[in-house]
């Protein structure tokens, strides 16, 4: 079983007490490859150490689209400087949210300065010509539209858990774009849906881990529960388990 985790948050405090522990269980259980992606300026120093110290860690350096808002233009532009020298996999996590919340408490209200910075973070993944891993909450249409009116490649643009609406989602894919599904899948009919919607070729899997386990019982999510992802397109796509999961991995080998 290969097992391919392409947006979790290993450096999150979730995992400080037992990391060496959670990495050989999740290697065990079968996990090929775990993209972590950075949030903040010390989240993106931290996933650098991560990736140097565990094999199947590899690095993409963002900042999350809601703390940009808490920093000047300044701090933005150093830490894309900082960015842009890394050798990395991929630009993430990055995007817009506009949906009010805790971890969101001014909603769309800075909507200008995010689409700011995310259009910078576009611009460096057509520089560096990585991949890039959106992140669209509540605001999945202006996403689209800035990447849409951006030149990256189409094979280098993944939608982070997707919960937009179906004719956007089949915009995407008539876009030739990649759609990540997370293992809560087994829980959310909508995006069952994306799966029923999406050819094999573009789906890819990941977690947000620590966030989102599909496990009532569990409540910190790991790399190695994509496995229910797994289950989940399998099921939607009358095909095996082992054959699902190879098919993801070839995705996972052609995008990034
Ligand atoms: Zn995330």
């Amino acid at each position: 079983m290969l097992i391919v985790d392409i947006h979790a948050h290993m450096d999150f405090e979730e995992y400080k007490q037992d990391l060496d522990k959670v990495m050989e269980e999740n290697k065990k259980a079968g996990v090929a490859v775990i993209i972590n992606n950075g949030v903040t300026v010390d989240s993106n120093r931290k996933v650098l150490e991560l990736a140097k110290k565990y094999d199947i860690i590899k690095p993409a350096l963002g900042i999350y689209p809601v703390h940009c808002i808490d920093m000047s233009e300044q701090e933005f532009d150093k830490e894309l400087d900082f960015i842009s020298k890394q050798d990395i996999i991929a630009i993430g996590e990055v995007g817009l949210d506009y949906l009010k919340g805790d971890d969101n408490p001014h909603g769309d209200i800075h909507k200008d300065k995010m689409k700011q910075c995310f259009e910078k973070f576009i611009a460096l993944a057509e520089k560096k010509n990585i991949p890039l891993i959106a992140h669209s909450r509540r605001a999945e249409l202006d996403v689209i539209e800035m990447l849409e009116s951006s030149k990256l490649k189409k094979e280098k643009i993944i939608m982070h858990c997707f919960m937009g609406r179906k004719h956007l989602v089949k915009r995407i894919l008539d876009n030739g774009w990649s759609m990540s599904v997370p293992c809560i899948i087994n829980k959310l009919q909508q995006l069952q849906l994306i799966v029923e919607q999406a050819p094999m070729t573009k789906l890819l899997t990941e977690t947000d881990c620590p966030y989102m386990s599909p496990y009532p019982d569990i409540k910190r999510n790991e790399p190695r529960f994509v496995i229910e992802a797994l289950k989940k397109i399998a099921e939607i796509k009358k095909l095996d388990v082992e054959e699902v999961s190879n098919m993801i991995y070839k995705n996972y080998q052609s995008v990034f």
